[in-house]
């Protein structure tokens, strides 16, 4: 992993910051199409495994188990290798079956053109899993705007699987790059992924256009930036001189 770029300004050493972006409803519309469909197969996968091997389990038990991991692990799928004995592979490769992915990707235009204005390095930071994650940035062109791209299989300390929001994934990520946690930026969608990153030290901008109503709540102090989508950024970062937020 490298350091961020820096440049001498005068008598400050200036560092462009290393930008954390998140995929899904950050960099394009998973509301759309794609996160209905990962949650029927997610139920359809679920309610087989809670099933009694005939029939499958019915739709309140699947449910009260998916919030409840959610809530607990981050993602369901960490509770279902932890309480159900779940291959972790086999659990994101259904939950990411589609018929026709790239037709169901929506994005907006000119993101590689924003990600190359965009001054510092860019890590892509994902709880998807990874084929999902390429085939996504692949369609939309901007896997070569990334220095490194963490899905949820890479996302380990000391091998455990630690998906966001944990914190201490965060920390190994900043400690890599020899940079403080003040010069990374986390670009994201989820107010809970935003507030363990301010709780380290990191920057946030909080992406909000592609949230379904119920989760566009009030901005929190844990927010330092909010915008509709991430093309918003370009006016807000484009200089080294403008990073402050
Ligand atoms: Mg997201």
């Amino acid at each position: 992993m490298g350091s961020p770029d820096c440049r001498n300004s005068g008598s400050r050493r200036r560092c462009a910051p290393l930008w954390l972006f998140d995929l899904d409803n950050t960099l394009h519309n998973a509301t759309h199409a794609i996160f209905p469909a990962i949650n029927r197969n997610m139920h359809a996968y679920i309610a087989q495994v809670l099933g009694d091997g005939v029939t499958p389990a019915d739709a309140a038990t699947v449910n009260r188990i998916r919030q409840e991991y959610y809530r607990r692990y981050g993602v369901t799928m960490l509770g279902m290798v932890r309480h159900h004995g779940v291959n972790a592979a086999e659990f994101l490769q259904e939950a990411h079956r589609f018929d026709d992915l790239p037709g169901m990707i929506r994005a907006e235009r000119g993101l590689a053109r924003l990600l190359r204005r965009l001054p510092g390095e860019k890590i892509l930071l994902t709880n998807a899993p990874r084929q999902y994650a390429q085939q996504v940035l692949r369609h939309l062109g901007l896997q070569r705007h990334f220095s490194a791209q963490f899905a949820v299989e890479a996302m380990r300390v000391h091998g455990q699987l630690q998906p966001k929001p944990s914190r201490r994934f965060l920390r190994k990520l900043v400690a890599s790059h020899g940079i403080r946690a003040a010069d990374c930026i986390l670009v994201e969608d989820s107010m809970e992924n935003l507030r363990a990153a301010k709780r380290e030290g990191l920057r946030t901008v909080w992406v909000t256009g592609y949230l379904a109503s119920y989760h566009r709540k009030k901005s929190a102090a844990c927010v330092d930036v909010t915008v509709k989508s991430v093309s918003q950024l370009a006016r807000r970062y484009r200089r080294p001189s403008s990073n402050q937020n």
